[in-house]
């Protein structure tokens, strides 16, 4: 079948929806192949992994203009689309993994964690992809079934719809043969992960996530979950005191220190089941931060704490050499001693002294008895010599 320029009959795309599983059910809508679809576009030879990761340049413009979807909502069909917020950019840096993982701190103090060497890193993009669904997902959809771009990479644990574990599979993306005649059992996610996949899901669809103390921006979140992360992988020997809470947290999620890694690496190198142990890990240490069983060394740990009441302002503590205080004492003194010698002779006489201060001439003696006459003293009272 030859596939028209425009494609005005298609499946519209999901929330969360990967760009090439869109792709594949636009393919099985007219029966094609993926491979045909994209090379209608003008671009050959283009893998699921791919398009879904980085599509090649003017790919997402191309396919708006196909099918008049937003192009905005296309390019966050892929990762690269998610780019500054999920990741800082798509082009390998030296400093991405410092800059990304390091300017936060929750559980550990700032700066306890050293340098790291993490060539070609980009944050959550998994050095060998594993794919995992959501068993229901796929139990109440047909074939091509959607899937998730959050399903690509080791950033959550279960899905938000339907509150279970996603579970690895092997087949080619949107095909689940091997489930149509042995599905895996749902296994129902702990409140625990459900809590922080769901602020997942949220800073994926809205841009932002609720904490106790405020709203912060999505970028924020994926960036305290993977400074977590790091932290809980932190070997012993850098933590110091502070890694009693590192143990704490493991101990408390079931798995031995670091998932039982016995070097260090990224999250994004580290074999599947470490990933998903370390996501519960971090999914557990949020419920103790926010529980207030344990308290956060790191500056960052605020965040996951009730903003405290506001203090009633009862007044700045006065700076004693600062001129506005030296100048408000010099007026208070001033009216005092006015007060003092509208009734008072001898008060009235120093006052008036002390405004002449040294001056002997008729006019200066003039002002400022007119001065005092203003402010209610009698000149009466008043002496002077000129
Ligand atoms: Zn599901």
């Amino acid at each position: 079948m030859s596939v028209s320029r425009r494609w005005p009959v298609h499946p519209a795309p999901l929330p969360g929806e990967a760009l090439s599983s869109w792709l594949r059910r636009i393919a099985d809508r007219y029966d094609i192949d993926l491979g045909v679809l994209t090379s209608d576009m003008g671009h050959e030879l283009i893998g699921s992994e791919e398009i879904d990761t980085c599509p090649p340049a003017g790919f997402a413009r191309e396919l708006a203009r196909r099918t008049g979807a937003d192009l905005t909502r296309i390019r966050r069909m892929s990762l690269s689309g998610w780019a500054p917020w999920l990741l800082d950019q798509m082009e390998p840096d030296p400093e991405a993994f410092t800059v990304y993982t390091r300017q936060l701190s929750v559980l550990l103090p700032a700066g306890r964690r050293r340098p790291r060497e993490a060539p070609g890193w980009r944050a959550w993009l998994p050095t060998k992809q594993t794919l995992r669904a959501c068993p229901r997902c796929v139990a109440t959809s047909k074939q091509p079934h959607p899937y998730q771009l959050m399903w690509s990479v080791p950033l959550m644990l279960s899905c938000p719809f339907h509150g279970c574990l996603l579970e690895p599979h092997t087949e080619v993306p949107g095909y689940f043969v091997g489930w149509e005649y042995s599905p895996p059992r749902p296994k129902p996610a702990a409140a625990t992960v459900l809590a922080m996949d769901r602020r997942t899901w949220r800073a994926m669809t809205a841009g932002s996530v609720e904490l106790p103390p405020r709203q912060v921006h999505a970028g924020m979140w994926f960036r305290l979950i993977r400074t977590i992360i790091d932290e809980l992988a932190t070997p012993a020997s850098e933590c110091g005191a502070p890694g009693r809470l590192i143990r704490r947290i493991w101990e408390e999620t079931g798995y031995p220190d670091r998932a039982g890694q016995t070097f260090w690496r990224t999250h994004e190198d580290s074999p599947l089941s470490v990933q998903l142990h370390t996501l519960e890990a971090a999914a557990t240490a949020i419920d103790l931060l926010e529980s207030k069983t344990v308290t956060g060394r790191g500056l960052d740990a605020a965040l996951f704490l009730p903003r405290p009441p506001m203090p009633v302002y009862d007044g700045d503590i006065p700076d004693r050499t600062s001129i506005a205080y030296l100048w408000a004492r010099a007026c208070s003194a001033f009216n005092e001693a006015v007060e003092e010698a509208r009734g008072n002779p001898a008060a009235a006489q120093a006052l008036f002294d002390l405004l002449l201060y040294r001056r002997k001439d008729a006019s200066a003696i003039q002002e400022t008895l007119g001065q005092l006459q203003d402010l209610g003293v009698p000149v009466d009272y008043l002496s002077h010599k000129e």
